[in-house]
């Protein structure tokens, strides 16, 4: 059984305070897998996650690191993989201490690399709703790990278009 939601924000503050809740929450080993376009709020919801987390200090998009480490409550490693030509080029990156370290790891444009992460990972996807300020953040077919958490969103944001959807 499988779950999905979408929570929409109408501004990148919301955006940090969903992310806030979800960094509160956060238990070792959690792997989150941002995709969509650029300016859609990965780095933002990012930044939330890790304020959730007790990180001090400003979290900026690791483009050009591909990787950055930040020490909350947990350590929170953040990715991006926009820049990687395929799966391959991120096997050879060596991912395991960030995947496998017992912290909590942030991919954004993980679905360059899909095949490499393990399938207890809350892939999760941004998009730009109008031209506007709005977005939508859509938790796709969540594994059971992150079942409180996102319940606990759900009620929290509760946005006119949230669905709460059974797959089995
Ligand atoms: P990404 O990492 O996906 O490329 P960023 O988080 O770096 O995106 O940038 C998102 C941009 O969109 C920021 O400039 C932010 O101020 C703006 N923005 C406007 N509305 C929102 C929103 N609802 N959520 C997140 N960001 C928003
Ligand atoms: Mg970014």
């Amino acid at each position: 059984m499988s779950f999905s939601t979408a929570i929409l924000t109408n501004g990148p503050g919301q955006t940090q305070e969903v992310g806030r809740v979800i960094g509160e929450q956060s238990q070792p080993g959690d792997i989150f897998l941002l995709t969509g376009p650029l300016g859609a709020g990965k780095t933002c919801l990012t930044q939330g996650i890790a304020s959730g987390l007790g990180v001090s200090g400003y979290v900026r998009s690791p483009t050009f690191v591909l990787a950055t480490r930040y020490q909350g409550r947990l350590t929170l490693h953040h990715m991006d993989l926009y820049r990687i030509s395929g799966a391959e080029e991120a096997w050879d990156l060596g991912l395991d201490e960030q995947l496998f370290g017992g912290g909590i790891c942030i991919v954004e444009w993980a679905e360059r690399a899909a095949e490499i992460f393990p399938p207890e990972s809350l892939w999760t996807e941004l998009d730009h709703v109008d031209s506007g300020d709005q977005r939508s953040i859509s938790f796709i077919d969540w594994p059971d790990r992150y079942r409180t958490v996102l319940e606990q969103l759900s009620t929290a944001f509760p946005s006119p278009q949230t669905s709460n959807e059974v797959n089995s």
